[in-house]
């Protein structure tokens, strides 16, 4: 196991009925900014909810942050920051209300010109804004997290950020808000999830014998719940074991002590970019191919992953690991997700060449768990998921 730290500062107050508590998590004499997306709070009553928990709170409200979080958009909310003196924030949404806020704790603090260079450069937040979430579409974990993901319409980027100072102070997780969410969100969100395992999971063997195995619940519990959450999101039992199970994924526990890839993730980000591909969806087209290409290095944890996860305990290291990599590939199938980029796209020649162009400009010369996948590299992974 390599030597590690954890600290995870994030309460988190689950299960139903818990939104009304935020009143006591937030600070009498704060000044609130409530962010939230395109209005689905509006219709499935989390909007009157939150509304009612913060009565005695002076709240100002700021709407419309869209589906991958529009940097354009949160410079308008900057702004709100900036003239009303707010001084906490409240995310009520999914990953991108919940990523927008974390830039907007970054920028609310920055002395620079230009809050892009936080994203463009690279530059950790050690301190930001203080933020709590009420999280209402379980999938990216960032309700747990101090990473966030930032879009700019403008130059077709997606960026990531993070440091130490932007865990959410607290985050709401009721599973109840799952009732609301359309078909294609929660399989977004199952997949979203199952994939940030994978990215710290199927890498190498590092003897992290427990860390192997949460993970491998994890994936667990999600292919059991899949099912059941799909066919029946009021099934309380099953839309809480998902959505802590989403949470889990990416709260830092299981990336503790062992190599991890997130190159999926960084190609699939430049999917999202380029084509508007919802986030999840990326990551089902890039993952076969990925695990694929760099099968020789990821063989054994693939093996493992098939016996354990999957039951495939027949054959060879070898056989066992290409079955896991299909039987990935039929369980994003089955929820109804394509895997390959030409089923979203008739626009897709050119586009490995594009992210390898990309990636050397940024000098992402080194990407996965052994840092030495080459923006070639990705290049031929990007043309395998054509
Ligand atoms: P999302 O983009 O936040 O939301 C997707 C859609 O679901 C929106 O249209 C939203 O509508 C709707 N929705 C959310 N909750 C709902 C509910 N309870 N009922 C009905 N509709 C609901 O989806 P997401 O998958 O959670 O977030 C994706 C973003 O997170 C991407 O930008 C991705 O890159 C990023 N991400 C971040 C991390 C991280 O660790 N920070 C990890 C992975 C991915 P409204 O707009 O009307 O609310
Ligand atoms: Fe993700």
């Amino acid at each position: 196991m390599k030597n590690f730290e954890f600290k995870n500062p994030t309460k988190i107050l689950f299960g139903k009925g818990q939104i009304e508590n935020i009143k006591n998590e937030i600070p009498n004499d704060a000044k609130v900014l409530m962010l939230y997306g395109g209005g689905s709070i509006k219709k499935n009553g989390i909007y009157e909810q939150v509304s009612t928990a913060l009565s005695n709170h002076e709240v100002v409200e700021f709407g419309g942050i869209p589906a991958n979080p529009e940097y354009s958009v949160l410079m308008e909310a900057l702004k709100v920051i900036k003239e009303q003196k707010t001084t906490f924030m409240l995310a009520v949404g999914g990953g991108s209300v919940i990523d927008g806020t974390k830039f907007l704790s970054s920028a609310a603090l920055y002395d620079g010109k230009e809050p892009w260079d936080i994203l463009s450069k690279n530059i950790p937040t050690l301190k930001g804004m203080p933020f709590g979430t009420v999280l209402t579409l379980p999938a990216t974990g960032s309700e747990m997290n101090s990473g966030a993901v930032i879009t700019r319409a403008d130059t077709k980027e997606k960026l990531a950020m993070g440091g130490a100072g932007l865990f959410p102070v607290f985050s709401v997780l009721d599973p109840e808000v799952i009732q609301s969410i359309p078909h294609r969100q929660l399989v977004n969100g199952i997949t979203d999830a199952f994939t940030h395992v994978l990215e710290q999971y199927l890498t190498y063997p590092a003897g992290a014998k427990l860390q192997d195995r949460i993970s491998e619940s994890i994936l667990q519990t999600l292919i059991e719940v899949a099912p059941k959450v799909l066919e029946d999101p009021t099934d309380y039992s099953a839309a809480s074991n998902f959505m802590w199970s989403c949470t889990m994924a990416l709260n830092g526990l299981i990336q503790k002590g062992v190599p991890t890839d997130w190159a999926v993730h960084a190609m699939g980000h430049e999917l999202t970019a380029l084509f508007g591909i919802d986030h999840a969806r990326t990551l089902a087209v890039i993952a076969p191919s990925h695990y694929e290409y760099n099968f020789e290095t990821k063989k054994e944890k693939l093996a493992q992953y098939a016996e354990r996860v999957w039951n495939i305990t027949e054959g060879s290291t070898e056989s066992k690991a290409k079955a896991a990599i299909k039987r990935t590939e039929a369980f994003f199938n089955e929820m109804g997700i394509a895997t390959k980029l030409s089923q979203y796209t008739n626009d897709y020649e050119g586009t490995a060449e594009e992210i390898s162009k990309r990636f050397k400009a940024r000098g992402w010369e080194g990407l996965g768990e052994h840092q030495n996948l080459k923006p070639e590299d990705a290049e031929q992974i990007v043309k395998m998921a054509y």
